[in-house]
């Protein structure tokens, strides 16, 4: 490090070159080579072309002879914290690239890579929309546009919009797809007009090929954003674009979006998702447990699946908890071993929680104000309960990213997004994120008892 601490403060490089030295790793010198890590795959095409010269001169000048350098990417490998920072505050991934490099054909940062069509599970009850999502993903443009994806939560939507851009530019990388949720357009707007960048904006959402657009229902009785979603909606459209709209009302319900966009939506498609059947529960969840690489047995799939009916978010965490707890215990995964665990989660008490009660407990937990707990510090408490009651909010409410955004200062989806993913894999990995998660979630339990 010592060497490309050197190199990067006083090598005389570009800011850019500096940047990105940052983000390499020394992971072992062995005899004549060097192993460098970095987070992807884009630094390492970078390093290794751009800054091969730079860096082996200066590791042999240090080391005392000739090296050879070797980029390995890991994607654990977090970016070192900035000066003033403590922690390992969410960072989405799509900041650590330095931006004066014009982006290659890399993953969509507005794409979840755990959403494609590979890993969704085809049932009775979302055969149709799962069709027509891939057939707008084959030829975007032609058929069924616009798609108009309905249903109840947790069911799916979110996941075949997210399928849709992967596999579009999977099949031809230069389409330019977006994936916006409406309450992320809606903030986009706002300060589109505040900040005087309608046209910014219109580039954003109208120079592209497929428009993905989440949870429309939150458009409702919001005029001016409407008024602007119909003007991008009617662009795209006359350009021969693709528009995909998913909702977790039916149509006839979106009061102010429906009359205006009927004859529209008769151009294109609508199709529902339902609650999955008993056998598609069950399949959704055994795919899950092959995708985590953990050992559950039928009777325990079977168990969770037949009491965990109409959420597919939820029945994934039963799995999770399970398997946690399982693993940081070293005990086998069976079915009395699940029917513990989930006692609570099984119970009938439907009584909503609400964000407000899981930042509220949670703060009272680790004996931090609710400010400090919304707040920006990035110290290691404040962070992690940040974390936890981000996940909590994911899987205790049915609020979308946005939403527990908004609970938490207005923070933005992808921190949410990270924090849950973050939370979930600690949760297997480290004993006392699964205690702090589990007794929390038994405290917000009690609290409506
Ligand atoms: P919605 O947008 O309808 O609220 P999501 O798309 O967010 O629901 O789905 C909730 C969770 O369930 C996600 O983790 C998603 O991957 C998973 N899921 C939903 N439907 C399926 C399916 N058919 N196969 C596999 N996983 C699914
Ligand atoms: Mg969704």
């Amino acid at each position: 490090r010592g060497a490309l601490d050197f190199l990067a403060d006083d090598g005389g490089l570009s800011a850019q070159n500096r940047s990105f030295l940052r983000l390499v790793k020394p992971l072992a010198v062995v005899e004549d080579n060097v192993f460098l890590a970095v987070a992807e795959d884009f630094t390492k095409n970078y390093v290794e072309t751009t800054l091969r010269g730079q860096v082996t001169e200066a590791l042999s000048e240090v080391l005392g002879r000739d090296v050879r350098i070797a980029v390995t990417v890991d994607a654990s490998i977090t970016p070192p914290p900035p000066a003033d920072g403590e922690t390992d505050e969410p960072r989405p991934p799509q900041v650590r690239r330095p931006e004066v490099v014009p982006p290659p054909v890399v993953e969509d940062p507005h794409l979840n890579p755990r959403y494609t069509f590979d890993t969704f599970v085809i049932g009775p009850s979302n055969r149709f929309a799962h069709a027509a999502a891939l057939a707008v993903a084959e030829s975007p443009g032609k058929t069924y546009n616009p798609l108009f994806i309905y249903g109840g939560s947790g069911l799916g939507k979110t996941h075949l919009l997210h399928a849709i851009g992967h596999y579009t530019r999977h099949l031809k990388p230069q389409t330019r797809v977006r994936y916006v949720n409406s309450e992320e357009f809606t903030n986009d707007f706002i300060n589109s007009i505040r900040d005087d960048r309608s046209l910014s904006f219109k580039r954003t959402y109208r120079e592209v090929d497929v428009l993905l657009i989440d949870d429309i229902q939150f458009l409702q009785g919001k005029e001016q954003t409407l008024e602007e979603f119909f003007h991008t909606f009617n662009a795209l459209h006359n350009a021969g674009k693709h528009v995909v709209i998913t909702s977790d009302v039916s149509p006839r319900n979106l009061d102010g979006i429906e009359e205006r966009m009927r004859t529209r939506f008769e151009w294109g498609l609508m199709t529902d998702v339902q609650p999955p059947d008993l056998e598609t529960r069950i399949a959704i969840l055994r795919k899950k447990a092959a995708a985590d690489a953990v050992q559950a047995p039928s009777d325990v799939l079977e168990y969770i699946a037949s009491n965990i009916t109409s959420n597919i978010r939820e029945l994934e965490g039963a799995l999770i908890r399970v398997t946690a707890f399982a693993a940081l215990n070293r005990q086998p995964v069976d079915l009395s071993l699940a029917q513990v665990v989930l006692k609570d989660l099984i119970s009938d008490d439907d009584s909503e929680i609400t964000a407000s009660t899981i930042i509220g407990k949670t703060a009272d937990y680790f004996g931090i104000t609710i400010e400090e707990l919304t707040g920006t510090s990035r110290s290691r408490v404040y962070v992690t309960a940040r974390q936890i009651a981000m996940y909590l909010c994911r899987q205790l409410t049915d609020l979308s990213l946005p939403k527990i955004g908004d609970h938490f200062g207005g923070k933005d989806h992808t921190t949410v997004m990270y924090a849950v993913k973050k939370v979930e894999d600690q949760i297997a990995q480290r004993r006392q994120m699964y205690n702090q998660v589990n007794e929390i979630h038994a405290r917000i339990k009690q609290s409506r008892a």
